[in-house]
C-alpha cells in the first residue's frame, strides 16, 4: 500500500493578527485603549520566525489593529504574506445583526486593501463564531466579495463548533443558496470524536507530541493540515511540517491559479 509521504504535503499556516486582551469576551472594545499593546513586539517575532523557517502565512486581520498600527499591516505584507480578515471588533458573529456584520466587514475589508493593495479572500470569525444560527454571515462575505471562510470548527465546544460539518475544505450551500468555499480548522479523528490539532489555546494545552501525532495523521490521508496560531511552541511545528498561506495551499480549488 502506498502512502503520501507527508514530507511533500504543504499544509496553511493562518495567524489571527489581534492582541492577547482582544480576544477575551470579557473586554469589550471601548476598553481596548486601557490595556497595555503587546502586538507590536508580538508581530515582529512572529515575523521574524516566519522568516527563519521560510514560511509564508494567511494573517487574517483584525480590522481595529489595523486602523491603529497600519505600517504592522504594511510590513506582513511587504514580507511576503497573504492578508485575509478576522472582522473589525472581535465580537462574536452570532452576537451582532446582519448590518452591524456586514458594515464591520466592509471597513476591516477597505482598511486591510487600501494599506496593501491586496484584494482580500478569506475571512475567518472571532471566537470560530459562525455557528448554525449565524450562517446568514456567509452570504455576507459573499456579497462583500470574499471567496472563503474558515471560521467553522467541525468540533462540540461549549462556545462555538458545528460537530456535525466536514473537516476538510468544502463547497457550503448558503442561506441563499449561493457556495462559499469553508476552509477549517485542523482536527484529528479519534474514537469517533473530533478532536482539535490546528492550533491556538489547544497547542499550549494538548502536549505537542499528541498534537503532532494528530497532524502525521491528516498528512498520511493525504489532506493538508490548516493551522491557526500564536507564537508559542511553533519552531517544533515549522521542523516537523511544511507550511504555505491557505490562498497557495487550496489554490486549486479556489481558482487562484
Ligand atoms: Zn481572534
Amino acid at each position: 500500500m502506498v502512502f503520501p509521504n507527508e514530507n511533500e504535503i504543504t499544509n496553511a499556516f493562518s495567524v489571527d493578527f489581534e492582541d492577547w486582551f482582544q480576544c477575551l469576551e470579557v473586554i469589550p472594545i471601548s476598553r481596548w485603549d486601557n490595556y497595555e499593546y503587546r502586538i507590536e513586539k508580538n508581530a515582529h517575532r512572529m515575523l521574524d520566525l516566519l522568516d527563519e523557517y521560510n514560511v509564508r502565512a494567511t494573517f487574517f486581520i483584525l480590522g481595529y489593529v489595523a486602523e491603529k498600527f497600519p505600517y504592522l499591516i504594511k510590513e506582513i505584507d511587504r514580507r511576503g504574506h497573504v492578508l485575509g480578515t478576522h472582522g473589525y471588533s472581535h465580537k462574536q458573529v452570532y452576537k451582532q445583526k446582519p448590518k452591524e456584520f456586514a458594515e464591520e466587514l466592509k471597513r476591516s475589508i477597505d482598511i486591510v486593501s487600501e494599506l496593501t493593495g491586496q484584494r482580500i479572500y478569506g475571512f475567518r470569525a472571532p471566537i470560530f463564531s459562525i455557528v448554525s444560527k449565524s450562517l446568514w454571515a456567509l452570504d455576507i462575505l459573499l456579497e462583500q466579495g470574499l471567496i472563503y471562510d474558515s471560521s467553522i470548527y467541525p468540533v462540540l465546544n461549549y462556545r462555538y463548533g458545528i460537530v456535525s460539518s466536514k473537516r476538510f475544505i468544502h463547497r457550503l450551500t448558503t442561506v441563499s443558496g449561493n457556495t462559499i468555499f469553508e476552509i477549517p480548522i485542523a482536527t484529528a479523528r479519534y474514537f469517533n470524536l473530533n478532536v482539535p490539532v490546528g492550533g491556538g489555546a489547544y497547542l499550549r494545552i494538548i502536549p505537542y507530541l499528541i498534537t503532532r501525532a494528530g497532524l502525521k495523521k491528516i498528512n498520511h490521508k493525504g489532506q493538508p493540515i490548516v493551522f491557526y496560531a500564536t507564537i508559542k511552541r511553533l519552531r517544533k511545528l515549522f521542523s516537523d511540517f511544511k507550511f504555505a498561506p491557505i490562498e497557495k495551499v487550496f489554490s486549486k480549488q479556489l481558482g487562484l491559479q
